[in-house]
């Protein structure tokens, strides 16, 4: 089967550099169009992009001249990372001229018509997009919020076991994720900023999007009461979230490892190409997981969960921790790509 040609929007940031090392070599994507700001336009991908990931830019990229984020781009889908303030009309100006949008930011993700994907939760969402087949092979599917991811892979298999009826969540996240250059230095060394712009709403929300049920081709949202705090900690790369859970019977705290530790989904017995073997895996260290131990589980697509005990105020607490800019962005949107793939919703490519 020819490889779908893929392009990336936002292709010079933290997230567009992850997407360019993630699908070099991958079965099924070939990356043929890059696009970014004004300030890169017209220039070749090497002189746009300050590379900050380990390793080198792949070599085919290096002479891509980067273009504007507007249709049309030589590719078939495109995989956005846009920032949130300029995703929305761009990714429905692809949408509209046709593309599968795979998006990685914010501005859609809580419309009706568009799936909020976690592949191993929720892939039944996908049928959202059935609502609105016969319009073309556009669309636009996207992915939680990087904190998000993990505590609704954490959530899934308790919701399933146990019921969930109240969450809450502090989480400590790491420089990375507020994109390049991120935080100026001289307000995160030796100090935790207890502030991310509209980070604890999005995780409210799109938490209870995820695990809702789907209902005549829309999403209800769970039922249950999700509260956090997020913090700016000074770690380069993996968010950690503390979370406490009030579950809907008396359960053992071995029944919660066990519900984690044995987790696997759709995109397992799909063998999808960015699928980690375990989606969950859980560390018994007293001290695990932490960000530099544990953010490379999986190839980063892994959530690491530790430290679950009995909590005095909501009944179980544990700690997760997962990759932001793998498993909670370009990780995560890939997977979902892979996904549409395999049910059969890019066929017209
Ligand atoms: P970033 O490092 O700041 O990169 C932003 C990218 O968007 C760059 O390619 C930039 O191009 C381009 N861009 C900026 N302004 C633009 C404009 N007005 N028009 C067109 N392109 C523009 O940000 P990031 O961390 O990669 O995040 C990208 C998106 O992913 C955001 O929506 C963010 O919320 C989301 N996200 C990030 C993470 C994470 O861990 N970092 C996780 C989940 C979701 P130039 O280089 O030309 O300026």
């Amino acid at each position: 089967m020819a490889k779908i040609r893929v392009g990336i929007l936002g292709a010079t940031g933290m997230v567009g550099q992850r997407f360019l090392q993630l699908l070099e070599g991958h079965p099924h994507f070939a990356v043929t169009a890059l696009a970014a700001s004004d300030r890169s336009r017209g220039k070749p991908y090497a002189e746009a992009c300050a590379w900050r990931l380990a390793g080198d830019m792949p070599a085919a990229a290096r002479e891509m001249l980067v273009r504007d984020p507007e249709p049309p781009l030589d590719c078939d889908l495109v995989f956005s990372s846009l920032p949130g303030d300029v995703a929305g009309p761009l990714e429905t100006r692809f949408a509209r001229a046709g593309y599968p949008v795979i998006s990685n930011s914010s501005s859609h993700r809580m419309d009706d018509q568009v799936p909020l994907l976690v592949p191993e939760v929720n892939p039944e969402h996908l049928a959202v997009l059935d609502a609105c087949a016969g319009a073309g092979p556009g669309c636009i599917v996207t992915n939680p919020n990087c904190s998000t991811v993990m505590i609704a892979l954490a959530l899934a298999p308790l919701a399933a076991r146990f019921g969930v009826e109240a969450v809450s969540v502090t989480t400590l996240q790491a420089l990375s994720g507020a994109g390049y250059p991120g935080v100026a230095s001289l307000d995160i060394t030796d100090n935790v900023v207890p502030f991310i712009a509209d980070e604890e709403e999005k995780i409210e929300r799109e938490t209870r999007k995820i695990l809702g049920r789907l209902n005549g081709g829309r999403v209800e949202p769970a039922g249950f009461a999700v509260g956090a705090q997020c913090h700016r900690v000074n770690v380069v790369d993996g968010h950690l979230a503390a979370v406490r859970v009030k579950l809907g019977r008396a359960a053992e705290p071995a029944e919660l490892r066990e519900a984690f530790a044995s987790f696997t989904a759709l995109p397992q017995q799909l063998r999808l190409h960015t699928a980690p073997e375990r989606p969950i895996l859980v560390r018994d260290e007293p001290d695990r997981p932490q960000p530099r131990l544990d953010r490379d589980a999986g190839r980063g697509m892994s959530v690491t969960v530790g430290r679950i005990a009995r909590d005095a105020v909501l009944g179980h607490r544990f700690v997760a921790l997962s990759h932001n800019t793998i498993r909670g962005a370009a990780g995560a949107a890939i997977l979902n790509a892979e996904l549409l793939l395999a049910k059969g919703y890019l066929k017209s490519l």
